[in-house]
């Protein structure tokens, strides 16, 4: 199976995984985090999020170019085109409750261990 994507206006953009997996991002989300150095710079200047720019071209998705077998280059509507998404990327950043539960049990777990020694005692 191969990588799916699917632009939708109102929901944004669908990626199917190759293992079934899906994940959904607004585009105004997407256009957040690209990884392209002039965006980066912007988020690092600011609080840590970029806002997306109040040009709604830029938040507009007009198509996406596949770079090379692991990476995405969406074109947006302010001519923007120069973040590559790489799956890594992409899949990193899957908001699902399935990944966010992942994400959960690699940090710390605290799993209570009751300590029952003794017989147990009727009473
Ligand atoms: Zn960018
Ligand atoms: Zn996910």
């Amino acid at each position: 199976m191969e990588m799916r994507f699917s632009i939708d206006a109102e929901d944004g953009m669908l990626i199917e995984w190759p293992d079934g997996h899906q994940t959904r991002y607004s585009l105004a989300e997407l256009r957040s985090f690209c990884p392209c150095a002039t965006c980066r710079d912007q988020q690092g200047a600011g609080a840590g999020e970029m806002l997306p720019a109040a040009d709604p071209a830029a938040t507009t998705l007009l198509s996406i170019e596949s770079v090379g077998r692991y990476a995405i280059c969406p074109i947006w509507g302010d001519g923007h085109a120069t973040g590559i998404y790489s799956y890594d990327l992409l899949r990193e950043r899957c908001g699902c409750l399935a990944c966010r539960l992942a994400r959960g049990k690699a940090g710390s777990l605290g799993v209570r261990r009751s300590d029952e020694g003794g017989a147990m005692k009727e009473g």
